[in-house]
């Protein structure tokens, strides 16, 4: 199999959750993202966590994939651009479906809308 660097198709994802928000007391998230070199799972870029990007420049990892299911588009950190399509990775492939986004649901403040970072 060819290797693209930033991509480890056997990583498997690191839970069904933001990694560090759900490290947290409190942490909650819109949407997830999954990093392709370990598996990390991380909140978006909308969430008040932010823990994908963070993830990005802690480690280097260039390259992500949504986690949420029925997504399948790339984001390359590196240049900043939308992929349409990727490796297949490791399952599962997205969270788990009974799961809400923005979630997890027991923890979203009441005026969790007005918390999304646009
Ligand atoms: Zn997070
Ligand atoms: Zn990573």
């Amino acid at each position: 199999m060819d290797t693209i660097e930033g991509i480890d198709p056997t990583a498997a994802p690191s839970g069904d959750g933001c990694a560090e928000c759900l490290a947290s007391e409190d942490g909650w998230w819109v949407a997830l993202r999954r990093c392709a070199q370990c598996g990390h799972i991380g909140c978006c870029d909308s969430s008040p966590g932010q823990h994908a990007t963070a993830h990005f420049h802690e480690t280097g990892h260039p390259l992500m994939r949504s986690f949420e299911p029925g997504q399948d588009w790339w984001w390359d950190y590196r240049t900043e651009q939308t992929l349409a399509s990727g490796p297949d990775l490791a399952p599962p492939t997205a969270r788990s479906a009974s799961q809400t986004s923005p979630g997890p649901a027991d923890r979203l403040p009441d005026n969790w809308r007005s918390l999304i970072v646009h």
